[in-house]
C-alpha cells in the first residue's frame, strides 16, 4: 500500500459526524480489506532475501523483530531463512492472529510470534534485539523518530533493516510532489534518508530500490480482487467506495510517476553504545 496512514486520515477527513463510530468502522474495514491480501504493502520475497543478504552474525540465539509486521508475508519468509527468534508487531489483532495461523501452518510457530502492540511503545528491554525489521511500515512512527528510538533496543553491531518510500531524483513534478507531501511529509531523497541513518547513529550498509514488480504483481494487482469483493459486499457505503477510489487512484498516480518515487530498502548496521 502506498500510505496506511493516508487512507485513515482520508476516511478520517470525510466522516466528521459521529466519529467514534465510524471511527471505529473505518478501522474494521481498512483490516478487513487488508487481511484480504498476503501483504499490507509492495514487496516480494525476493527483496525480503535481497536485504537479508547484508545481514550477518544471525545465530540460533538471535532476536529479530518486525514492526509493523502485517499478517507477515515478509515475516515467514525471513523465518524460513534466518536462524533465530522473531516477534512480529502490529496495532491490528486481525492482522497479528492471520499472523499467528500463518507461523502455524508453516510449523514455525516455536521461533515466530506475533504481539499487539504499538511501535512507539515496544516490550523489548534495552539492547535485547540483534536486528530490527520493518518492511513499508515505519512511516507511521516517522522515519527519523523510529531510527532514534528504536536504536535503544538493538546490541551494538546489531542491524535496521526498513523499506520507506523516497524520492529517485532531485526534482519532480509539481503534481506527485504535492501529493506525498500532503499524506506523508517525511518523504525524501535517498541521499537524505542515508544521511539521517548516519547522523542516528548507525552505519548505512546498503540501500536498494524496490523493483516494479513489488508494487504491480504483488500490490496493486491483488488489490483489484479484493477491492471487486468489497465494492460487491459494501454495495452504497460511502466511505467503502471512497477507500477503494483512493487506492485505484494510488496505482494510476504509481504508473505516471513511478520513475520518481518508489519504495527503498535501508539496511544499516548500530555502532557504539
Ligand atoms: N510489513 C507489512 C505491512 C506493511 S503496512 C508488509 O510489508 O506487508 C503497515 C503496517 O503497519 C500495517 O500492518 C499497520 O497495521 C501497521 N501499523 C500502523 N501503525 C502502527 C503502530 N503504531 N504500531 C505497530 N504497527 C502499526
Amino acid at each position: 500500500m502506498v500510505c496506511f496512514c493516508m487512507y485513515a486520515k482520508y476516511i478520517k477527513i470525510m466522516s466528521n459526524e459521529n466519529i467514534t463510530t465510524i471511527h471505529e468502522f473505518e478501522f474494521n474495514l481498512i483490516c478487513e480489506f487488508f487481511s484480504g491480501m498476503n501483504r499490507q504493502g509492495p514487496g516480494s520475497p525476493e527483496v525480503t532475501l535481497k536485504a537479508l543478504s547484508f545481514i550477518d552474525n544471525l545465530t540460533g540465539q538471535s532476536r529479530i523483530a518486525d514492526l509493523g509486521c502485517g499478517t507477515g508475508g515478509q515475516t515467514m519468509v525471513l523465518a524460513q531463512h534466518t536462524p533465530g527468534h522473531i516477534t512480529g508487531l502490529d496495532l491490528f489483532p486481525d492482522f497479528i492472529n492471520i499472523f499467528n495461523r500463518n507461523a502455524e501452518q508453516l510449523g514455525l510457530q516455536d521461533r515466530v510470534k506475533g504481539i499487539v502492540g504499538s511501535m512507539d511503545n515496544l516490550p523489548f528491554e534495552k539492547e535485547e534485539i540483534d536486528l530490527i525489521w520493518s518492511e513499508g511500515a515505519i512511516y507511521n512512527i516517522g522515519f527519523e523518530r523510529g531510527l532514534n528510538e528504536w536504536r535503544k533496543y538493538l546490541k551494538t553491531g546489531g542491524y535496521i533493516a526498513v523499506s520507506e518510500t523516497s524520492w529517485f531524483t532531485e526534482e519532480r513534478p509539481a503534481e506527485i510532489h504535492e501529493y506525498w507531501i500532503k499524506h506523508c511529509p517525511e518523504v525524501d531523497t535517498i541521499s537524505n534518508k542515508l544521511a539521517q541513518i548516519q547522523k542516528a547513529g548507525y552505519i548505512p550498509v546498503a540501500s536498494f530500490i524496490l523493483p516494479e514488480n513489488c508494487w504491480t504483481e504483488n500490490y496493486f494487482d491483488p488489490a483489484v480482487r479484493v477491492q471487486e469483493m468489497f465494492l460487491d459486499k459494501y454495495k452504497g457505503n460511502e466511505i467503502a467506495e471512497k477507500f477503494v477510489a483512493l487506492q485505484r487512484y494510488d496505482a494510476e498516480i504509481y504508473r505516471k510517476y513511478k520513475e520518481f518515487y518508489g519504495y527503498v530498502f535501508y539496511i544499516a548496521k548500530k555502532i557504539g553504545q
